[in-house]
């Protein structure tokens, strides 16, 4: 597999591999404007500013006009070779239709040929920057070139992309300015889905902010669903809610708070739920062993109502179980495992939903310089769709599984060192 390939294993690649921990371990998903978890030392303050700094720059990415195309755009031109073929969803045991979040930069109309490139049938992107509040309109030559894209590369629009939406926003602000600020990028999102004829919608439910309750936050979420889905109507957009790892003062890591959420919409063929493999364990519930994962999805159906479940992001989790770190590894290598990937794949509730990777693919090359390797994606896809009616007790199944387990046991290790003295820490605390 290209895979290995890319994940050499000389000095120049530790130190790269090194400088990755430490960004990924500060890429935590953050809900802007929720209070912010103290940083723990100086150091970390340091790495949150440059992780901030990097996004910025990836922002940059995403509006660049067509004459400040970087290096990467313009190569991501000339290789238009596809990663991997795509699969033909009938051909498969179960309708799985898996992809990735791609990137939009240069316009959306580009996420189309990046899902297509590394076969994905499915995708996810941003609609605009998601770490700026300011951003121009959806242009009308990109909204025609996204439709004339989906239509030329077979792409239902409507079912399988799944936009996700800014880090900036939390609906559950109380403040009254900030609120609105937050509010008006929402349905701007929801009114840029219609125009694209995008039908769902993924956003992070957002954060108790001040000295609110869990209650009132969700409360003011629901609220300003239903006030969006006025706004919008007449519209097909369905406001997915995604569920959370559940740190810091996020909400929504519970089942129990997607369904007093849901419980408050006034039309409630707009609100559904997108789960996040990785954001459901490390908020303590288990997918890893067949029953467990059974278990959880039972759970889900009697707290939420599997009639919800409308999308799903594929992350194993470098951190371990209730955790509470949001921190996404490749498919197998983390501590969710390959068996609970079977698992989903093999389960009919999962079946013609969108199912999107956000998976690291930042590797280093041959060169000695790290840069995202899209073909990481294409295998994960691959993967993923071998795993529909394979025999997980059978050689190749577990073989794949060994391998896999064993290229994260190193980040593992790490991770579960740094959650044990946290929680030793705690507890000195409590004395
Ligand atoms: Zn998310
Ligand atoms: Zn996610």
């Amino acid at each position: 597999m290209a895979k290995s390939a890319v994940n050499g294993t000389n000095a120049k690649a530790s130190v790269a591999s090194r400088k990755r921990k430490a960004k990924e371990e500060t890429q935590e998903e953050q809900q802007a404007d929720a209070e912010p978890e103290t940083p723990v030392s100086a150091t970390a303050a340091k790495a949150k500013a440059n992780v901030k700094a990097e996004k910025d720059d990836l922002e940059v990415k995403a509006v660049a006009t067509p004459a400040k195309k970087s290096k990467a755009a313009k190569k991501a031109k000339t290789d238009d070779e596809p990663l991997a073929s795509r699969t033909d969803v009938t051909q498969l045991k179960k309708a799985m239709y898996i992809g990735a979040h791609v990137s939009s930069a240069g316009g959306v109309q580009n996420s189309v040929s990046n899902a297509a490139h590394i076969g994905g049938n499915a995708f996810a992107l941003f609609l605009k920057s998601q770490r700026k509040w300011q951003n121009p309109p959806l242009a009308d030559d990109a909204r025609d070139a996204f439709h004339a894209a989906c239509a030329e590369a077979e792409f239902d629009a409507s079912r399988h992309c799944l936009p996700h939406g800014s880090y900036l926003v939390n609906l559950a602000q109380a403040e009254e300015a900030k609120l609105d600020q937050a509010y008006t990028t929402f349905v701007d999102d929801l009114r840029r889905c219609d125009a694209l004829g995008i039908c769902l919608y993924n956003f992070h439910p957002g954060a108790v902010a001040g000295n609110g309750t869990r209650e009132s936050a969700l409360d003011r979420i629901a609220a300003a669903l239903n006030r969006a889905h006025a706004d919008t109507a007449p519209s097909k957009v369905v406001t997915v809610i995604e569920n959370m790892a559940g740190q810091g003062t996020t909400v929504g890591d519970r089942f129990e708070d997607l369904a007093a959420i849901i419980a408050q919409i006034d039309d409630k063929t707009r609100v559904g739920v997108c789960i996040d493999t990785c954001h459901a364990f490390a908020a303590g519930y288990d997918l890893r062993t067949p029953e467990s994962f059974n278990k959880v999805i039972a759970e889900f159906d009697r707290i939420v109502g599997l009639q919800y479940l409308r999308a799903v992001h594929l992350n194993d989790s470098k951190a371990p179980l209730a955790s509470h770190r949001d921190l996404h590894a490749n498919i197998g290598t983390g501590f969710l495992g390959l068996r609970a990937f079977h698992s989903l794949v093999n389960n009919d509730a999962f079946a013609g939903l969108p199912m999107v990777l956000e998976t690291p693919i930042d590797r280093v090359g041959s060169d000695g310089k790290e840069s995202e390797n899209r073909q990481v994606w294409a295998d994960e896809i691959k993967l993923l769709e071998s795993l529909i009616g394979m025999d997980p007790e059978s050689d190749e199944f577990k073989m794949k599984e060994k391998a896999l387990q064993a290229e994260g046991a190193e980040e593992r290790a790490r991770l579960q060192e740094q959650v044990n003295k946290k929680s030793a820490k705690d507890v000195k605390k409590k004395r």
